[in-house]
């Protein structure tokens, strides 16, 4: 028998080639997708983009929580006033809730937040034996100190990735927040139905293996300048924006068909 022969009997000889894996091949297409985006975007807005304070991690994580759902400019003067009335972050996790509540009062749900901020600021001390700081987390992988940051109550995805990467820690991980979020859907990057929190880890294995920290930074900064200054969440100005040739939720608005509309926040 010749080896031909062996090979048809056991089935060798013609063999397909395994099919090619769809996900893996979405996946790269949206990399690629991703880049040029990038690309465009970091020409219109400029890139490196400055990083907006450098906070210390523990700051970025009361940061964070005070911008939820606020904007930035009230979240702002939260934080500063918090600042100024306590010497440190001991003395407002001691402190009586309602001097707190009190401190932060220019924030949308000081009465929730005041008291959240004290508890996380209680089970950081806990959970670090005795000592009130995050800058170990610059010792741990990015993934082991998203988790860490997780297991607190109330951070989820995008404050673990905002104190990792906002802060002097400069990690490499990627918030993404609600403007930032409606741009990748209408574009195709992930799908119109994939809320917010999920979309943190299809945005995150889509991101080149090259790209650092501040690249990663600069892409969120650019998603989410895009959605402030063009993409809007009503009225996207679709027809002067750089990226139409590239989304298909676009082109659709301007052959007035009737786009599906994303599902993020405004
Ligand atoms: S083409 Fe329209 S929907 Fe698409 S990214 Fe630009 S502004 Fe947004």
């Amino acid at each position: 028998m010749s080896i031909h022969s062996q090979d048809d009997l056991f089935g060798f000889a013609d063999r397909p080639e395994p099919p090619p894996d769809p996900k893996a091949i979405a996946a790269a297409a949206s990399r690629e997708k991703l880049r040029l985006v990038h690309a465009r975007l970091c020409k219109e807005y400029g890139c490196p983009v400055a990083y907006f304070h450098e906070l210390s991690p523990l700051d970025e994580l009361v940061s964070s929580l005070l911008s939820h759902r606020t904007r930035n400019s009230e979240s702002g003067a939260a934080y500063k006033e918090l600042r100024a009335r306590f010497p440190d972050w001991t003395a407002v996790r001691d402190a009586p809730v309602g001097e707190v509540q009190d401190a932060i009062k220019t924030c949308n749900w000081p009465e929730q937040k005041a008291p959240r901020i004290q508890q996380i600021l209680r089970l950081v001390t806990e959970r670090r034996g005795g000592e009130l700081s995050l800058d170990f987390l610059g010792d741990l992988s990015v993934r082991a100190a998203r988790d860490w940051l997780e297991e607190l109550p109330g951070v989820g995805p995008k404050t673990s990735a905002a104190v990792l990467i906002f802060s002097g820690l400069r990690r490499r991980a990627l918030p993404v927040d609600s403007h930032h979020h409606r741009v990748a859907q209408r574009l195709g990057l992930i799908p119109m139905s994939l809320d917010v929190g999920p979309a943190h880890a299809v945005l995150e294995a889509m991101l080149p293996d090259e790209w650092d920290a501040q690249t990663v930074y600069d892409d969120h900064e650019i998603l989410m300048f895009h959605g402030q200054r063009c993409c809007y969440y009503r009225g996207p100005e679709c027809a002067r924006c750089l990226l139409l040739d590239l989304c298909p939720d676009g082109q659709k608005r301007l052959e007035g068909k009737a786009a599906p509309r994303a599902s993020s926040s405004k």
